[in-house]
């Protein structure tokens, strides 16, 4: 028997009848691009963002390069964001031909530190895009500050974090724009890719609407060079069916997060904190240890998985060699991404699950408090 990272069967189960209906309502209608189930989603995540226009697209890569250049990002321009994210943050940037500055993140939430972010800012900045890293909110009231101080617009990289909020806010709503994925393990999923756009002013609703398809409104004047970037008929449909689960998926999240606390897990690492006025959703439940891989392999011959995110930060990938960083230039990410360990976390994760991921802790090697980042 062994506790698996995930588990999305388990999550999808109760629910099968209404998806397999679902797909075959889209499939009896024969409407597969841009239908009603699109449109109605559009409709419902924007009144539960406080009116916000959405626009579904292919996925969530193609919702941050497409919400970039709608605001206006090319190249000369400089997107302030975090070193320690999944690479589509930062790839976005470099694919619309702007420059990703990587500031250095506070290790209590792993978003960006809003003292770096201002530190970060030049003449060239256009964007700052904090990300919602592993389903808590950034530390968004000082990052928007810092984005007012200097006319900055502020893109939420939300991808993880659906349902979280910081000070009453729901991540989404306090940018210019914002974008979620629909990716089957993130925390608001679909059965594939997807992804969504969430934008303040109508304006910039109307420009990502029209870069979906192609830069054209009417599918006959091209007005600018664009995307075939439409989210699936068939997936809204289906994520129309799992839209309202996400607040009872993401309350038993937190309830497995209060398990791991409850069994004892922080005495034998270090457990993921919660700054003050943020609601986490558990996107990830990351734990720190100074000696994560001797943790990890302790895990494992539980029968525990575990698995390792951003191992290597952003700003020491290849690809972004040009930029030229190097290590110990950004060290709160350099030791977040070399102590931190994604332990199983999911809706249905059971007590016994969680006492069992802590009995497997117990004869990890000691270390998890001398040196670590807090
Ligand atoms: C998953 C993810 C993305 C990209 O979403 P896709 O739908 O996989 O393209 C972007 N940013 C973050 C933080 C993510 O976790």
């Amino acid at each position: 028997m062994t506790v698996p990272l995930m588990d999305i069967r388990a999550q999808y189960a109760p629910l099968r009848a209404d998806v397999d209906a679902a797909i075959a309502g889209v499939l009896d209608s024969g409407r597969f691009i841009l239908g009603p189930h699109v449109a109605a989603l559009e409709e419902t995540v924007g009144e539960r963002l406080g009116g916000r226009g959405c626009v579904g697209v292919a996925n969530g890569t193609d919702a941050l390069a497409i919400a970039l250049q709608a605001l206006d990002v090319g190249p000369g321009d400089e997107v302030i964001t975090s070193p320690y994210t999944f690479y589509a943050t930062a790839e976005a940037i470099a694919r619309v031909g702007a420059t990703p500055v990587f500031c250095d993140i506070e290790p209590v939430g792993f978003g960006i530190d809003p003292d770096a972010v201002g530190a970060a800012v030049t003449a060239r900045t256009r964007v700052i895009l904090p990300v919602h890293i592993f389903g808590q909110p950034a530390d968004m009231t000082p990052i928007l500050a810092v984005a007012e101080r200097h006319g900055l617009a502020v893109l939420e990289d939300a991808a993880q974090a659906f349902g979280s909020a910081d000070s009453g806010r729901q991540v989404g709503t306090m940018g210019d724009a914002a974008i979620f994925s629909f990716f089957p393990t993130k925390n608001f999923p679909g059965i594939g890719d997807g992804g969504l756009v969430v934008c303040r002013e109508a304006a910039l609703t109307a420009r990502v609407r029209r870069l979906r398809f192609h830069g054209s409104t009417d599918k006959v004047t091209f007005e600018e060079v664009g995307y075939n970037s439409r989210l699936d008929e068939i997936q809204a449909a289906v994520i129309r069916v799992f839209y309202p689960h996400l607040d009872d998926w993401n309350a038993r999240r937190a309830r497995a997060a209060a398990m791991y606390e409850q069994s004892g897990l922080g005495e034998h690492v270090r457990l993921p904190a919660v700054r003050p006025g943020a609601t986490h959703t558990y996107h990830l439940f990351m734990v720190r240890h100074d000696d994560r891989d001797g943790l990890r392999a302790a895990l494992a011959d539980a029968g525990v998985s575990s698995a390792v995110y951003y191992g290597v930060p952003l700003h020491l990938q290849p690809v972004f060699a040009h930029l030229g960083y190097g290590l110990g230039d950004l060290p709160v990410a350099e030791q977040c991404a070399a102590t931190a360990l994604a332990l199983p976390m999911h809706p249905n994760l059971t007590r016994e699950d969680a006492a069992r991921v802590v009995g497997a802790a117990t004869t990890a090697p000691a270390g998890a408090g001398s040196g670590t980042i807090r």
